[in-house]
């Protein structure tokens, strides 16, 4: 504050009362003009006044401030509360939970809750277990974060040699979806899904999205071993979601890879990473069994390890529609070379000759050979692929394989 050298300060008044000091001013105010001093108290008085405001504002300011500081203090050193899903609930209004982990308890539930019913998610009190409130869970489909979801491009054009398997295919997913009346006039059901099985890369994904493309159907991506893996405790809720996201989105097919990692033939070992993966095992047959043939989702399981599936999956009424996708012979082969081969630059390149030489290699190994091949054309700053390169690249892409079953023997 600018110090004003005329102000007079109350202590500096040399009288026994203030009042009477004032009221003597101000008559000598009215009396003679010429003394100034009570003009000066009053804006003594003034400052003094909004200086007391300005501390009170600020005290209000900082007290609010230190409210909110605790208040986060306190927030922070509470325990977290557990997320659950209610079971049941009983006429006393006490609920049955499960909790992530699978455990059930029998609950209390906060008096303020009202209309809770089985299959919401609700938050608990960690010690006690009890209901304090529910949670919206449902209904945004927290699900779509962990699968991939698109509507894939692949034709059935992209696809070299299958025939038989696309024929398949056709008959049993792309049929019904696109004339069920055909179905419900001669009075039988269509299978609700189809298993995939075969060597790894002969074209088992490429199959199940070209379907979904030529039917315009939503395609969900899931696979197995990531399903009992990364979302421990977890597996069978997003089992229970998938498939209502499929209905949302239908007609939607559902690809599930890798399905060995969750319908294995086990031991019972009674482990808790064993009653988990059982647990989405269950929930997934369950969801299989909860539709119609003729429901507009359709479900693609796809395994390299049809030896140890377990007989549930594949029994009549779910995937009982076995598919073998096998390595290509040579036919295929000269296929799948056609397919990777119609945008590349080849000058003199005998795809037939190609095709022999690459002797059980499967449609993903026969799509890295032409891309090798581009690479060698490209080393040597050609912009066209000869024979040689296919020839080089087909020993690169032998060589790598055998390397890295080597390493897998080793490790
Ligand atoms: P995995 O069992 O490892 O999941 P998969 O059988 O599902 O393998 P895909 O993912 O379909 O194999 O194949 C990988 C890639 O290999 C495909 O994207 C495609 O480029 C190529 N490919 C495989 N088979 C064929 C085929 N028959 N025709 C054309 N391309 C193929």
């Amino acid at each position: 504050m600018k110090e004003d050298k005329n102000v007079v300060y109350s202590e500096t008044l040399d009288v026994p009362n203030l009042d009477d000091a004032i009221k003597s001013e101000t008559n000598n105010i009215s009396v003679k003009n010429t003394n100034t001093k009570p003009n000066k108290m009053e804006e003594e008085n003034k400052t003094l006044r909004q200086n007391l405001t300005r501390v009170q504002e600020e005290s209000a300011m900082l007290r609010e401030l230190f409210n909110n500081v605790n208040n986060e203090l306190n927030n922070l050193k509470k325990p977290a509360l557990l997320v659950a899903d209610v079971v049941s609930i009983d006429h006393k209004n006490n609920a049955v939970i499960k909790l992530p982990n699978g455990n059930k308890f029998y609950s209390y539930v906060s008096k303020e809750l009202k209309d809770l019913k089985a299959g919401d998610g609700v938050i608990v009190d960690q010690k006690s277990l009890n209901v304090i409130d529910k949670i919206d869970a449902g209904g945004n489909f927290d699900v779509e974060k962990y699968v991939i979801i698109e509507k894939p491009k692949q034709n059935w054009k992209d696809i070299g040699g299958l025939g038989r398997e696309i024929e398949e295919v056709k008959e049993v997913i792309e049929l019904p979806l696109k004339k069920p009346y055909l179905f419900e006039k001669v009075g039988i059901m269509p299978p609700k899904g189809v298993l995939l099985y075969g060597p790894p890369g002969t074209g088992k994904t490429l199959l199940a999205k070209a379907v979904a493309h030529s039917t315009d159907a939503t395609f969900i991506e899931v696979v197995g071993s990531e399903l009992v893996q990364k979302f421990i405790g977890e597996g069978a809720k997003l089992v229970k979601d998938i498939f209502a996201l499929a209905r949302a989105k239908a007609p939607t097919i559902i690809f599930i890879d890798e399905i060995d990692a969750l319908a294995a033939t086990r031991m019972d070992t009674g482990t808790s990473g064993e009653r988990e993966v059982n647990r989405t095992f269950m929930q997934l047959l369950a969801e299989i069994d909860g539709f119609k043939g003729l429901d507009n989702v359709k479900v693609i399981g796809a395994t390299n390890r049809i030896d140890i599936l377990d007989a549930a999956i594949i029994r009549p009424g779910r995937l009982d529609r076995l598919i073998e996708v096998d390595l290509p012979d040579e036919t295929g082969r000269l296929e799948i070379f056609k397919v990777h081969t119609t945008k590349m630059n080849l000058q003199k390149v005998k795809l037939k000759e190609l095709a022999q030489l690459v002797d059980n290699f499967s449609g993903a190994e026969i799509r890295a050979v032409c891309t090798e091949a581009g690479y060698f054309a490209i080393r040597e700053d050609r912009e066209y692929v000869t024979q040689k390169d296919f020839e080089q690249a087909i020993e690169k892409v032998r060589f790598e394989d055998e390397d890295n079953d080597h390493q897998k023997m080793m490790g």
